[in-house]
């Protein structure tokens, strides 16, 4: 019989262990192969992470089916950061690599072959760097710092205004990784934002070979793009978050562009920071890495200002005589908004139609309105399932909830007491462009939310529009204030920013200064100056105060100073045991045993539990308690025994889950 070894496997499965197999020792395998085992009655992929002698008694062990090699075995970098994000987020390592690995990689399915692409990168052409700008000193200063430090870990905060020209500085630093024969990494928050990097990227490199990864690809494709990277064979990888849980063999440079931005947060699963991720990445891959945003998150400013990344700033608009908008507040108290809009926004969306320029009116809900209600006995449209109301929708004549997805027709007739004048309450983008509609009847009006873009291409095709002058007025929410560069667009007009202020979450005002300093930068990025009117009943708010100074500084530092005072991040470091099940009690009753469960050492904080403030989702209970501790390793040390002991205390029904450094509390 020959020697026999251990394979200590991971596999996808939601225990926290490894699965020990047998395999002969003239086989040769070792950690970061994937191997085909027997699991229960089927078979499964999983990956190697350790190899050991068979000691043990290894007679109840199987024996490893089959080692794949039709992939690039898996780095020990990558190995590394699987398992530091496992330990970090709480995770069985087997799900770990699941997550990270595309779904071809773990299914038994043979990979997809490749038609070999003409393959121009040869003899330096993918370094063949195209550009139109010479750097301005600002960007020259960045550039020259950054490039210093390739070839060792350091991050870095480019913390540029909007239209500053941080991209520039990426695609020279990139360009310079290129030639040296290593690979960059490009993040960015969405998936609607990568096909605008992806062309500046191709226009700035037309020979390289870049990878696209993001969720939404089909299987083929994100194979395809993965194992270009894998191998080495891709010099730029570019996606969303989950790029960053690619193996790239000769990783030079790390890019995390809008690194404030809360997509990078993943909200299921393995709950990891894109980010963060992206900086730990940087660290064992032994480069630098780019943090590049207008509005820093309060963390990142905060480890500028301890020392930790270094600060660089870009805050001049890169295109000669590109000013920052004007930002003023309207006040809602002394200025009459007839039907959501306040005059002095009218007028000005007035003069940009007389000069035919574009407007933007931004609101961040979409629909026709946010509730649709019964005047007569108060009754108003909820979902069944969600304490939520639902959302009507005028386009199909629906009610939607945003929650859960549940929709239905619009009731005739209140179901309560038979009044059949059932009023909207509220404004939402379709009621929005409604009204815009009735009173500038010879505009053209494009309204951009997730109902406008459903089509797969639609957003896109709409964004390159505006860009070439197409609509007077745009009505949009969100999907409108990131990255897009608008050069005929002078006005942004904010209506519903105060729902944010009232918010009860700590984070709320951060996000609100970030969104509003994004879309009032997509106006007057060429020579006319832009203007951005906030709608608001607090004009005298810190948080308008400083967005009309475009004072991110002076912003931040009276965040923190409200953070520290309070006790919140980044001044003490955050986890929330999420439960939920058909009654509210039981996830009550599991947090309030977890809560005693083990002996809370006096480092950490342990919260009493609460129901979530939208308690009722999808039909389910919802419940959280917090934990906070001064102490990132006291916090992490607690987790990581409570939860070797939670899943026994858990009670049929009742799901739960951990999530570090959580960013939404809803
Ligand atoms: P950001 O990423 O900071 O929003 P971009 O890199 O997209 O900014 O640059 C904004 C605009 O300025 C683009 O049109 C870009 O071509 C232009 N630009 C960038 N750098 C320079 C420069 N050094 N000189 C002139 N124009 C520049
Ligand atoms: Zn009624
Ligand atoms: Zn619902």
């Amino acid at each position: 019989m020959p020697a026999m070894r251990v394979l200590r496997v991971a596999l996808d499965v939601p225990v926290a262990k490894l699965f020990d197999y047998l395999i002969d020792d003239a086989m040769p395998a070792g950690p970061g192969d994937r191997v085909v085992v027997p699991f229960g009655a089927r078979e499964r992929v999983g990956v190697v992470i350790d190899v050991g002698d068979a000691t043990v008694a290894t007679s109840r062990l199987k024996p490893v089916t089959r080692v794949l090699a039709d992939a690039p075995k898996l780095p020990a970098d990558w190995l590394e950061q699987m398992r530091f994000l496992a330990s970090y987020y709480q995770r069985p390592l087997g799900e770990t690599v699941a997550a990270a690995l595309p779904p071809r990689l773990r299914s038994l399915k043979p990979l997809p072959k490749r038609k070999q692409p003409a393959d121009n990168s040869e003899g330096g052409a993918a370094h063949r760097f195209v550009t139109g700008h010479a750097p301005n000193p600002a960007q020259a200063q960045a550039i020259g710092r950054i490039s210093a430090a390739l070839g060792a870990f350091r991050t870095f905060l480019l913390h540029g205004i909007t239209g500053s020209g941080k991209t520039e500085v990426y695609l020279r630093l990139i360009a310079e990784v290129l030639a040296t024969g290593r690979q960059a990494l490009a993040l960015v928050p969405e998936i609607g934002l990568t096909p605008q990097l992806e062309a500046r990227f191709r226009e700035a490199f037309p020979e390289a070979r870049i990878a696209v990864l993001h969720s939404a690809l089909e299987d083929t494709a994100r194979t395809h793009a993965w194992l270009d990277a894998a191998r080495g064979d891709a010099q730029i990888v570019l996606g969303t978050r989950l790029a960053v849980l690619t193996p790239l063999p000769r990783l030079g440079l790390v890019v995390v562009d809008e690194e404030h931005d809360a997509s990078f947060k993943q909200q299921e699963g393995l709950r990891y920071s894109g980010r963060d991720a992206a900086v730990q990445r940087a660290k064992l891959a032994g480069c630098p890495i780019v943090l590049g945003t207008a509005t820093p998150s309060l963390e990142t400013w905060f480890n500028c200002r301890a020392g930790r990344y270094e600060l660089l700033a870009l805050p001049e608009r890169a295109v000669p005589g590109a000013k920052l908008p004007i930002v003023r507040t309207v006040d809602l108290r002394t200025e009459s908004a007839e039907h959501g809009l306040a005059k002095p926004v009218l007028d000005a969306i007035r003069a940009r139609m007389a000069r035919g320029e574009q407007s933007l009116v931004f609101i961040n809900r979409r629909g026709y309105a946010p509730v649709l209600s019964c005047e007569a006995c108060g009754w108003a449209a909820g979902c069944a399932r969600c304490s939520a109301h639902l959302v009507l929708h005028s386009t199909d004549r629906r009610l939607r909830c945003h929650h859960c997805g549940a929709e239905q027709a619009i009731p005739r007739a209140c179901p309560t007491c038979g009044n059949v004048d059932l009023r909207p309450l509220g404004r939402g983008t379709q009621r929005i462009e409604e009204t815009l509609a009735g009173l500038f009847p010879e505009a053209r009006i494009v309204r951009i939310d997730r109902d406008s873009a459903r089509r797969r291409g639609a957003l896109a095709r709409t964004l390159e529009g505006i860009g070439r002058g197409e609509g007077d007025i745009l009505v949009g929410t969100q999907l409108l204030a990131k990255g897009h560069d608008f050069p005929n667009l002078t006005l942004v007009s904010v209506l519903n920013a105060d729902s944010a202020l009232l918010s009860t979450d700590y984070r709320s005002a951060e996000r609100l200064f970030a969104t509003l300093a994004q879309v009032g930068g997509r106006s007057g990025r060429r020579e006319q100056p832009g203007e951005v009117l906030v709608q608001t009943r607090y004009p005298g708010h810190p948080m308008f105060q400083a967005l009309v100074r475009h004072d991110y500084a002076g912003f931040a530092e009276s965040q923190l100073a409200e953070r520290e005072s309070a006790g919140f991040p980044p001044f003490v470091h955050e986890a929330a045991l999420r439960a939920e099940a058909a009654k509210l009690e039981s996830a009550m009753a599991f947090l309030r045993t977890a809560a005693r469960l083990i002996e809370v050492p006096a480092s950490v904080q342990v919260y009493d539990p609460v129901p979530h403030v939208i308690t009722r989702r999808a039909g389910m209970e919802r419940a959280q308690l917090v934990l906070q501790s001064a102490s990132r390793p006291a916090l992490q040390e607690f987790l990581r025994e409570w939860s070797a002991a939670l899943p026994a205390s858990a009670a049929r029904g009742v799901r739960w889950h951990l999530d570090v450094d959580p960013i939404e509390f809803d």
